[in-house]
């Protein structure tokens, strides 16, 4: 883009970085080699990539010869063709303060400094694949446009031009060749390198070359995985310590950003995970950098802070949210006496909601929020939909949490998320995993796991006596039922559980919904054996805990499974605080209740003596 109204915010700030930086002039065009003096000095360009595929560009997008922007994308195409060892054994990983054209060899260890510099390079190029050089020089070209996403060529004029004029690499690659580091063809050996500086790219392509990197070897344009992901870790961090010559320090210090540079005024630069940017301009600084790249980049990282070591808060929100499932139910229509048993007991179930990138920090998260909690859950979801990105810490965390939930007999389901999944992934988790498409299904399993497992069934939910239907309430005005009604928790028991113990703090009073309790006082009968006093559906029990407020007289345990609603003591006091005349009707109830016990026990006395 030119001129004209920039599309969007994105074009916009391309547009004005671009037009600050044309206006800058100082600089040199390369001339060493004959050919690129004749690049028009005038010429700006820049171009970013997203790793989602869309490209922007701003000024001119003219092909020029890559040059030694080439030597990053050829030594990832190295890498993976040979493996680390092969490539490290030959060419280091070490910075050097020496101009990139320096005749010069590690004499520690023997081999080229870095593949940045043109020694390093220069072995990097004659490591590709290939049986000839012709082969090797079209895997190269191949994998530059791969790496660009279109058909690259040649430009033939600056490859000749360098070819009459490369003594100085010919120079370097006979010292590398004494080193041992390249085999006799001296020549071909520089000329394959030749062609390689020789490939015509605009600033748009190296915008998705470096995209390309920094999305972990595939094209976000064409969907092509150019190289494997874990050769660009390497490429990055020569890039990252080596790219930009001698400015590599600074450049890193100042932008922050991967990049390498090249004598005709391109730079690439990958912030991995984020963008790919490209530039290019012909003026060269005295380091040999392009004087409107640099100043564009630097203009770009400064104003979005792109730095690659400024820590990132994205981050922190690994761990979206984490609910229960007595607030957020699954979507599955249930009768009215089961969502009750839901409101009541399905807190035992666990939804931890994660979104983004899947790392250290996120996962570490949600294993402090599991530790943490203070009510330890039967059923917990891991909810994966909103996860983009699962890295080798995720999958390593995610895998032994798993592992100890299952020890501990939590049921663990896990939301399947849309990602394609890295190699090392969830793919692998047990198989007492639960797997699910989507938190509402997996919702709906741990709520029917958990009415199973109270043995809640249908008949005694068909079976559950109202409260208008409870004995203690008989005879109340409705208005006092209902003033009831809203203040009372649902609690469900298991068969054989204990309600309450002697000696327990008063927890309320209990209604007998269904299923049955007994207290433990075991009474002598007439044949001298001790029977259990029980308490069936429709009767209540612990109401003299409301009265006086002291701890339990005796053990309470459920004989079935039991569903009880409980008025506490806490809604017993705002009870009579906010509906006094309510109150007054159940206290009414409750004294009416007692005396009749203590009517029918003087009777039972009076027999028990007659008797006697
Ligand atoms: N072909 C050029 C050379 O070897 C590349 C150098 C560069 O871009 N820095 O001299």
């Amino acid at each position: 883009m030119t001129d004209g109204a920039p599309a969007g915010p994105i074009e916009e700030l391309l547009h004005e970085i671009w037009q600050e930086v044309a206006a800058l002039d100082s600089g040199e065009v390369a001339t060493y080699i004959p050919e690129l003096a004749k690049a028009d000095p005038a010429t700006c360009g820049i171009g970013l990539a997203t790793l989602d595929g869309r490209v922007y560009t701003a000024g001119d997008l003219v092909p020029f010869t890559i040059q030694s922007v080439s030597k990053p994308y050829v030594y990832a195409l190295a890498l993976a063709d040979r493996g680390q060892d092969a490539v490290l054994a030959k060419v280091g990983a070490e910075p050097t303060g020496d101009p990139f054209n320096s005749i010069s060899l590690d004499e520690h260890t023997g081999r080229a400094f870095n593949p940045m510099v043109n020694a390093g390079a220069i072995i990097t190029s004659s490591l590709v694949a290939g049986s000839t050089r012709d082969e090797q020089f079209q895997r190269i070209l191949a994998g530059l446009s791969a790496f660009a996403g279109r058909d690259l060529g040649v430009d033939e004029s600056v490859y000749d031009s360098e070819r009459r004029t490369g003594d100085r690499n010919r120079a370097i690659a006979y010292l590398m060749r004494s080193a041992g580091l390249l085999d006799e063809d001296v020549d071909a050996q520089c000329e394959l390198y030749f062609r390689q500086c020789a490939v015509l790219v605009t600033a748009r392509d190296l915008a998705v070359m470096a995209a390309t990197l920094a999305n972990g070897g595939l094209n976000p344009v064409t969907d092509v995985q150019v190289v494997p992901r874990d050769v660009v870790a390497s490429v990055l961090t020569v890039m990252a310590t080596c790219g930009m010559y001698d400015y590599a320090g600074e450049w890193l210090y100042r932008v922050g950003i991967p990049a390498k540079s090249g004598v005709s005024g391109g730079v690439s630069a990958a912030l991995p995970g984020q963008l790919g940017l490209g530039l290019h301009s012909p003026l060269l600084d005295p380091r040999g950098n392009s004087v409107r790249g640099v100043a564009a980049a630097d203009l770009l990282s400064k104003r979005l802070g792109l730095h690659l070591l400024l820590p990132s808060e994205r981050s922190r929100n690994g761990l979206r949210r984490t609910y229960r499932a007595d607030a957020v139910r699954s979507r599955r229509g249930r009768p009215r006496s089961h969502r009750d048993l839901l409101d009541a007991e399905a807190w035992q179930i666990v939804v931890h909601e994660l979104v983004g990138d899947e790392g250290f920090a996120s996962t570490e998260m949600l294993i402090r929020a599991v530790q943490d909690d203070p009510r330890p859950a039967r059923w917990r979801v891991l909810d994966l939909r909103r996860v983009t990105r699962i890295d080798t810490a995720g999958v390593a965390l995610l895998h032994s949490l798993v592992a100890r939930l299952l020890a501990e007999d939590v049921a663990v389901c896990v939301v399947e998320p849309r990602l394609q999944l890295p190699k090392a992934s969830l793919r692998d988790l047990p198989d007492a995993v639960h797997r699910f498409l989507d938190a509402d299904s997996a919702l709906e399993w741990c709520e029917t796991q958990l009415l199973d497992g109270l043995g809640v069934t249908d008949d005694l939910l068909d079976g559950l006596v109202p409260l208008t239907q409870q004995e203690l309430l008989e005879g109340l005005p409705e208005w006092a039922v209902a003033a009831l009604e809203e203040r009372l928790t649902t609690r469900v028991i298991t068969a054989g559980a204990i309600v309450f113990d002697e000696g327990d703090p008063a927890d309320g009073l209990y209604f007998v919904g269904a299923g049955q309790v007994a207290s433990d006082i075991r009474i002598r009968n007439q044949a001298g054996r001790r029977r259990l006093s029980t308490i069936a559906a429709g009767s209540s029990f612990g109401e003299l805990a409301l009265v006086d407020g002291r701890t339990r007289s005796t053990r309470i345990v459920a004989l079935e499974p039991t569903i009880c609603y409980v008025l506490g003591p806490d809604e017993f006091a705002e009870l009579r605080r906010r509906d006094p005349a309510s109150a007054a009707e159940l206290v009414l109830a409750i004294s009416r209740m007692l005396s009749a016990r203590l009517r029918s026990s003087t009777a039972d006395v009076a027999a028990f003596e007659a008797d006697g």
